[in-house]
């Protein structure tokens, strides 16, 4: 894979750029670089395709987030997840700056269809185990009726006289720079360069039609808050001949009620009491393969931390298990009976702080070997 150059640095902005500036930036940069003003100039398209595709990342807050955590691999770009961002289409991000009167983009012919999300929530053991799932998209499909074509069936398609079927026109107009020649979506056919006679009942012209479809969905194991999945060729069909969008399913693991995660890495909070921490105690804690018994040492701190070695989730690339780590939480007691106060102010006496413990501690010594 070639080497991608940095989002950031591709638009010129620094990494903590607020929204305004990252939209300012990349339409400063789509306008000089837009490739109806810059005709065979093939290193202005590829400067053009590549800050849109950093401005389409860098734009949606979640896939930002996600850039800045783990580059280029965190939007789509590494291997396991989707095929990159080869082919990808500009038009609706463009569209939403420069509507289609620039260059006759929008509703000009062949336009491919827009991605779609799908959030999917998702248990902990299916993010840990993986699973199968079956989601139902509502998405635009290409009518069968018509072909896509919006006319209905055994109705003639006329090519548009005022462009000649290019969906655009052009045209010229005096500024400061002297005479500007425009290309402007033709506004006999809407920039379709071709007239539909008697529109397809089906669709009523539009030539896609809104369908809910259902779908098989691996989930690799691993997966965490965030992740996304890309379903090439998923999303919205594309106008008239358009490639299709693609789907990005984005997931949410459920939290586990015991046990905490960092990454890969389990944590689950062990509560000790006094006498467990101070004399050790054999203790079965849950993880993700069932129960686990864990020996805690004699002596045992609130904080200290015991590793279960490979007891963590898997990572969704490599498989490689993370860890459990377990950590001592010692539980003092808040609502002692009397005679367990007095039980404790005795265990206090033998093991109290030294200074205190040296008197008691040689009182009770002396009292049992009879030296007073
Ligand atoms: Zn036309
Ligand atoms: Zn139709």
């Amino acid at each position: 894979m070639a080497i991608k150059r940095d989002y950031y640095e591709i638009l010129g902005v620094a990494r903590d750029c607020a929204p305004e500036e990252l939209k300012r930036s990349f339409r400063k940069l789509a306008m000089e670089l837009h490739p109806d003003r810059n005709p065979g100039n093939p290193e202005a398209e590829s400067r053009f395709k590549a800050a849109a595709e950093a401005y389409q990342v860098l734009s949606d807050p979640e896939r930002r987030r996600s850039y800045d955590m783990f580059g280029h691999a965190g939007v789509g770009n590494g291997a396991g997840f989707g095929q990159g961002f080869e082919g990808f289409g500009f038009g609706d991000i463009f569209d939403a700056f420069f509507g289609s009167g620039f260059g006759g983009r929008g509703q000009s012919r062949n336009t491919r269809g827009s991605d779609l999300r799908y959030d999917l929530t998702i248990a902990f053991e299916e993010a840990y185990l993986g699973s199968e799932k079956e989601i139902e998209v509502p998405r635009l499909v290409t009518c069968e009726k018509c072909s896509g074509n919006g006319a209905q069936p055994g109705t003639s398609v006329e090519t548009c006289t005022t462009c000649g079927g290019s969906g655009q026109v052009r045209r010229a107009a005096q500024s400061i720079f002297g005479q500007v020649v425009n290309v402007v979506s033709c506004p006999s056919c809407q920039g379709q360069g071709r007239i539909v006679r008697q529109p397809c009942s089906e669709c009523r012209g539009q030539g896609r039609l809104e369908k809910t479809r259902r779908l098989k969905l691996r989930i690799p194991a691993g997966v965490d808050t965030g992740s996304q999945i890309r379903l090439t060729g998923e999303g919205e069909a594309g106008v008239r001949g358009g490639a299709p969008g693609d789907l990005y399913v984005v997931i949410r693991v459920k939290e586990h009620p015991q046990l905490g995660r960092r990454d890969q890495d389990v944590v689950y909070e062990l509560k000790l009491n006094m006498v467990q921490a101070a004399l050790g105690d054999r203790i079965e804690v849950p993880t993700v393969d069932g129960p686990v018994e864990v020996s805690i040492p004699p002596g045992t701190q609130y904080g200290q931390t015991f590793r279960l070695s490979g007891k963590g989730l898997p990572h969704v690339r490599t498989g490689r298990r993370g860890d459990q780590f377990v950590v001592a939480q010692v539980v003092v007691p808040k609502d002692l009976s009397t005679a367990q106060k007095q039980l404790l102010k005795q265990v206090g006496g033998l093991t109290g702080k030294p200074e205190k413990v040296s008197k008691g501690f040689f009182d009770k010594l002396r009292q049992a070997i009879n030296l007073d």
